[in-house]
């Protein structure tokens, strides 16, 4: 039965039904809030090197939130996200609401600024940031909240009313965005010095309070509608976690009253018993479900749902920058009002538009065949827009037709479709592709040929990317140095690198990648069926941003992409050289997919060029062949079910990359984690021959997996120093971890390198912190 505030917030729900003069029911889960051009970054970062003022700053971010809102209004959206501009984090922003700053940062009370804020989310000269961590499966990152029983939970920012008051001026009257109580408490971690026992849910009364403060803060200023992001829904959740979404709104909802609330999800399907806890909760009016990531979600709508609520349909994708095939997207929203009626549906994105690029607007350099297939986050209003006028009886014949010609070019374009392509990786299928040999037979044959010493040392690819070095790049991209002397600069480079690497005496050497800019970028500059955008920037986290690759079409490669830079590093030394190549689950993790054939199938497109590639460098001399997979792991599915489906083709996909190659070539793999415990025997069906792996800042973690028993008879480099800092690690205490991954991994697998590429150190670091590890490799070879 209802309690007495859910009836009462029903009764205010039913008796603002929309009139068909009002807005069409049309809502954005959140915006990108970097700017078009990025100029949130820029603002932020002459900030930080104190250039620029706070009211500098301010200025800009306001600016930036004017136009934004403006745009979505514009259009015709109904529902209009404020709060979820941030100057950072929106999970930092929501620490700060709560006043949960950790005590180091010696944080005394009253509204939170930017001195404190800033330092949690990057540090200051005395104390280092809080950790960062993925948000979900995505690229972004936050700012996880430390918390224990001692923290004193006081509303300490007044971000949230203020942007809805701000905006309000404008004549906007947006649905404020908080990260619900529940993530919010199930996303953050024990504080320092917490028993790990601690059971971070017990907080949530206090959390509630200030809760309550801010949605009462938020009814006053005029509010009428609240949205709370719950997007920990879509995992897999213990019942006791559950639970305390019951409660929590069940606590909150005499605060509702007067209010319409919206609980939003996204990223996956949400799992059955979920989805009866959140149609279940109290005070609630409407759910927000990503009906593009979560198709058997519709499944359970039809099974049943709740009378007089709202459906909030997350039809326009936030996580790509595919234009929508709005008749398919219409279909679904007609399917959905046939079940709840159609005055209950509001068309909405799948989840915020944080995840995709901004504004297509920007994109000069693209064609217009492909920009007819894109849609950024500012063309993603449209179409929500336009499936919301669609689905109220109003249709754009004109928009549709558009979509459907676009639609109806992408699948017939001959820049999209490959059919030797098609045929070669559906033909990969179902088989299994392994070396013949086993490994440590290979490791044998490998031997004969390199005689490498025991505890050989290397490097992980990259060397510093100097001034000097972007700047000849930038150059001949931009066509003001010719290819001959861009060829001898970057010639030169590696023969210095080349011989500095000679001089440390180190054993298999790198070329350093001086002409790649990016081991994602570089690869697909070269191969056909990527596009690249001037302006498709991602945030990642705090100003940094990424401009993914799209992947738009078959992957091939039209002619060896290093086999010219690789022959020519090993004709200047006779030490092994590494062929450096990146592998296909990177590129693809770290690219934007296209969504007309599964992930699968393009992966193993990308790893049949790849392939083509490691077999030429072994054609070309290169005896040892590193294929990064530095984001193997981050593209594991949310839900646990998905996960062995997902490793077994990501990892047979790795595996097609060198099956072509003697047992005497070396493969070798690298991965920039070190969670590796649930995963082991993913890594070990990889059937690499060496892995690289940074552990530099968790040597328990990884080496308790080899404790543990599980046998590894590959060589593996556990990384004996964090590149990650500008410390030079002192001889003695690198051959003390050595001395420690001794303890537990066999003399003859053991490799000695750094933790990543060094691309991002100065030499004045690096040299020091290679000269240092070669003599603690030595050290410890003559003590063997
Ligand atoms: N080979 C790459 C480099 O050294 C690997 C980078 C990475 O793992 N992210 O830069
Ligand atoms: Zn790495």
């Amino acid at each position: 039965s209802l309690t007495r505030s859910e009836e009462d917030s029903q009764r205010t729900l039913v008796s603002s039904t929309l009139t068909p003069q009002e807005k069409m029911a049309s809502h954005i889960v959140g915006y990108p809030r970097m700017g078009p051009k990025r100029e949130l970054k820029f603002a932020l970062e002459s900030f930080w090197d104190k250039k620029s003022s706070a009211e500098d700053l301010k200025k800009v971010s306001a600016d930036l939130r004017a136009s934004i809102w403006k745009q979505m209004s514009d259009v015709g959206i109904k529902y209009i996200p404020s709060n979820t501009f941030t100057y950072y984090d929106h999970v930092l922003d929501t620490t700060a609401t709560l006043g949960a700053v950790p005590p180091r940062y010696g944080w005394t009370g009253g509204e939170i600024g930017f001195d404190t804020y800033f330092s949690m989310a990057r540090g200051n000269a005395t104390v280092p940031a809080m950790e960062m961590t993925k948000w979900f499966d995505t690229n972004y990152h936050f700012i996880v909240p430390e918390l224990g029983p001692e923290v004193n939970f006081v509303y300490s920012s007044h971000k949230a009313v203020e942007e809805y008051k701000e905006a309000k001026a404008l004549g906007v009257d947006t649905v404020p965005v908080l990260v619900g109580p529940v993530s919010y408490l199930l996303l953050s971690k024990a504080a320092k010095g917490v028993d790990k026992s601690f059971d971070l849910l017990s907080l949530l009364p206090k959390v509630l309070a200030v809760y309550k403060e801010v949605i009462a803060d938020l009814k006053a200023a005029g509010a009428q509608f609240i949205q709370f992001d719950e997007p920990t829904l879509v995992l897999d959740l213990e019942a006791h976690k559950l639970q305390a979404f019951t409660d929590a709104y069940a606590a909150l909802t005499p605060s509702f009253e007067g209010l319409h609330v919206l609980v939003e999800t996204y990223f996956a399907d949400i799992p059955a018993e979920a989805y009866k806890t959140l149609t279940s909760l109290s005070g609630v009016a409407a759910y927000g479900f990503d009906l593009v990531r979560g198709t058997k979600t519709l499944d359970l709508i039809k099974a049943g749902f709740p009378s007089g609520k709202w459906i909030f349909a997350g039809v326009v994708d936030g996580r790509n920058i595919w234009a929508n095939d709005l008749e398919a997207s219409l279909s679904t929203l007609e399917a959905l009002a046939g079940i709840v009626g159609k005055e209950r549906i509001v068309v909405s994105t799948s989840c915020s538009l944080l995840h995709t690029a901004v504004d297509l607007v920007n994109e000069t350099k693209l064609d217009d065949e492909i920009k007819s297939w894109l849609a950024f986050a500012a063309q993603k209003v449209v179409e929500v827009n336009a499936l919301a006028n669609a689905l109220a009886g109003n249709k754009d014949e004109a928009i549709f037709s558009a979509s459907s010609a676009a639609q109806a070019s992408r699948k017939s374009s001959p820049r999209v479709t490959n059919e030797a392509v098609q045929k070669a990786a559906a033909a990969l299928k179902g088989s299994d592709h392994r070396r013949a040999t086993n490994v440590s037979a290979r490791l044998d044959a490998q031997q004969k040929k390199l005689n490498l010493p025991i505890l050989p040392t290397t490097t992980i690819g990259s060397f510093p990317q100097t001034v000097e070095l972007r700047r000849v790049r930038r150059e001949f991209k931009a066509k003001k140095i010719s290819e001959e002397e861009y060829i001898k600069a970057i010639k030169e480079e590696i023969r210095s690198v080349v011989e500095l690497q000679e001089e440390l005496d180190i054993d298999v050497l790198v070329h350093g990648e001086p002409e790649r800019n990016d081991m994602v970028e570089y690869f697909g500059e070269q191969l056909s069926g990527f596009a690249f955008t001037a302006n498709g920037w991602v945030q990642s986290y705090g100003s940094r941003c990424v401009k993914p690759p799209i992947i738009y079409g078959d992957v091939s490669r039209p002619k060896a992409m290093t086999v010219f830079w690789s022959a020519l590093a090993q004709s200047f030394t006779k030490r092994p050289m590494k062929g450096m190549l990146t592998g296909p689950v990177t590129i693809l993790n770290w690219s934007f997919v296209r969504v007309d054939q599964p992930r699968s199938e393009t992966c193993y497109q990308i790893a049949l060029a790849i392939k083509d590639e490691v077999e030429d460098l072994e054609k070309g001399g290169i005896g040892v062949i590193q294929i990064d997979e530095a984001a193997l792991r981050e593209g594991l599915p949310l839900r646990k079910s998905e996960h062995a489906h997902y490793l077994d083709w990501a990892v047979h996909s790795f595996r097609i990359t060198n099956v072509g190659v003697q047992d005497s070539t070396q493969i070798h793999t690298h991965m920039c984690y070190s969670n590796f415990n649930d995963i082991i025997h993913s890594i070990i069906n990889m059937d690499a021959d060496v892995i690289t792996i940074e552990n530099s800042r968790s040597d328990e973690k990884l080496l308790s997996v080899f404790r543990e028993g599980v046998v590894y008879g590959a060589g593996i480099g556990p990384g004996v120093y964090d590149i990650h800092s500008p410390r030079i690690p002192p001889t003695d205490e690198i051959a003390d971890r050595i001395n420690k991954m001794l303890a537990v991994l066999e003399k003859n697998v053991l490799w000695v390198n750094p933790d990543c590429g060094l691309k991002t150190r100065k030499y004045t670091e690096v040299k020091p912190a290679l000269l240092n590890m070669v003599a603690a490799a030595k050290q410890i070879r003559n003590e063997l």
